[in-house]
């Protein structure tokens, strides 16, 4: 990348990007947006859906060891008690005296980041959950909360699970779905926002078993992401101090990210030990435990959990893949994503509004769309419309000239390289699938 703007600059320019071609929309906008809410645009919803595909498809799909479930959002009181998210999942807020405004305190800040301050009050612990109330009346009995995190919902039907599907550890239950954190700061676009998307897996092992698991989805995950275009160099992993631990983990590492504000979390791996099945079987009077029949024995499973979020990485796919370029001593924009991932995979586009080519560009596009996600475009000038493919990533674009009409053939041009190369019609999916396996091994 030739890249000689400043990291705040390319922040925007990639924020821009999502505006401009349907990626993420400020929610609500029509009426001046809604505190720091998102609506995923069509290619948006392409990108993310795709992630969360790729994900299921790697833990659950391509794995005899792992199932999956989708658990309730709206979930009991109890739950929450048990997991001790009720008592534990807070954040410090502080006040200022002085302009009432309400802020977490960043570790040494000592003024209002309004006003300046100095007359705050101490940190108070303020809970994260969002809590509701199911049915017509409000009071304290039905008292229901948005879950903050999915993997609760493995924990609570952790007896269903091994039951229906006969597993024995070490085995894992997957899920991906909506979580709800009343964060005090939300910001950096999509990075933290109040309502966001999770893919969790907890993963369930003999206790002895849990360091060498800990260590094997740790690499999993980290390689997961450079198999999708994220370089190794914008990565790291960051071991949890013992202080920073959640109250139900002993070991926890984040894969992180060098977003362009710095480095920040992408997925969090946790050792949380029996913490919430013993928790769980407690306090429901549940036998939550595994009988291992090979022992004649019962045992508490541990858990190792990778957690990971599908808008956050998202976030990161699209910092990663963004690029600008000189082509033909003219700038471009081109989103240098893995082609797993590129919402679009071909796009079709007849040279000219001719009657006759767009007629065959119509026909191929329906042909390629049974088999990738494909787009069609004659409007503006081809120079354009390959303008806006580079930018939303689409890895190649299928051009109909004129000389079709005599060959047959068609020009295949390359989204990093720009190259083209011209090819017949027929065997054009196949031609197409080697050209993108090739692009995902660049
Ligand atoms: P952070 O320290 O950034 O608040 P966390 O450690 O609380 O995150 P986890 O509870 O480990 O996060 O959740 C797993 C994953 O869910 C995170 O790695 C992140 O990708 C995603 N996630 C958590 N909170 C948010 C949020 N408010 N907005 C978007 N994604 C989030």
């Amino acid at each position: 990348m030739s890249q000689s703007f400043s990291e705040e600059a390319f922040f925007e320019k990639v924020v821009n990007l999502c505006k401009r071609r349907g990626f993420v929309f400020p929610s609500a906008e029509i009426y001046g947006g809604f505190k720091s809410t998102y609506d995923f645009g069509p290619l948006g919803v392409a990108l993310l859906r795709n992630i969360k595909n790729l994900w299921w498809d790697t833990i659950v799909n391509k794995r005899a060891d792992v199932v999956g479930i989708d658990a309730a959002i709206l979930s009991s009181p109890k739950i929450w008690e048990t997991s001790g998210h009720l008592a534990n999942f807070t954040d410090p807020l502080v006040d200022c005296k002085n302009c009432k405004e309400r802020f977490r305190p960043e570790e040494g800040i000592t003024k209002c980041p309004k006003c300046s301050s100095t007359d705050l009050t101490q940190p108070r612990a303020f809970n994260l959950m969002f809590k509701t109330y199911v049915g017509p009346v409000e009071n304290e009995s039905n008292v229901a909360y948005l879950r903050p995190e999915t993997a609760q919902g493995m924990f609570v039907n952790f007896q269903n699970v091994v039951k229906t599907m006969r597993l024995k550890p070490p085995f894992g239950i997957a899920q991906i779905g909506k979580s709800f954190r009343n964060e005090i700061s939300p910001g950096n676009f999509i990075f933290r926002t109040r309502e966001f998307e999770q893919m969790e897996l907890e993963y369930f092992v003999p206790p002895n078993q849990a360091d060498e698991w800990f260590s094997y989805w740790l690499k999993e995950r980290f390689k997961w992401y450079v198999s999708l275009g994220i370089p190794e160099s914008k990565l790291r992993i960051r071991h949890h101090s013992k202080e920073e631990l959640a109250h139900y983990s002993k070991q926890t590492a984040d894969i992180e990210f060098l977003f362009p504000w710095g480095w920040g979390e992408l997925e969090g791996i946790a050792n949380r030990t029996d913490f919430d099945l013993r928790a769980h079987s407690n306090a429901s009077g549940k036998d939550l435990t595994y009988f291992d029949q090979a022992t004649n024995s019962s045992y508490f499973p541990f858990v190792i959990e990778p957690a990971a979020g599908a808008n956050r990485s998202m976030m990161a796919f699209l910092i990663a893949a963004y690029d600008e370029d000189i082509i033909n001593s003219e700038k471009r924009t081109v989103l240098r994503l893995s082609p797993d991932l590129a919402p679009y995979k071909v796009a079709v586009l007849p040279l000219s509004k001719n009657a006759e080519l767009i007629k065959i560009a119509k026909n191929i596009s329906e042909s390629l769309r049974k088999e990738f996600a494909c787009d069609y475009d004659d409007t503006q000038s081809i120079g354009r419309r390959y303008r806006r493919q580079d930018e939303i990533g689409t890895p190649c674009c299928v051009t109909v000239d004129f000389q079709t009409i005599e060959d047959h053939a068609v020009t295949i041009r390359n989204r990093d390289t720009t190259d083209q190369i011209r090819v017949p019609i027929v065997g054009l999916i196949e031609t197409l699938n080697n050209h993108l396996t090739k692009l995902k091994n660049y």
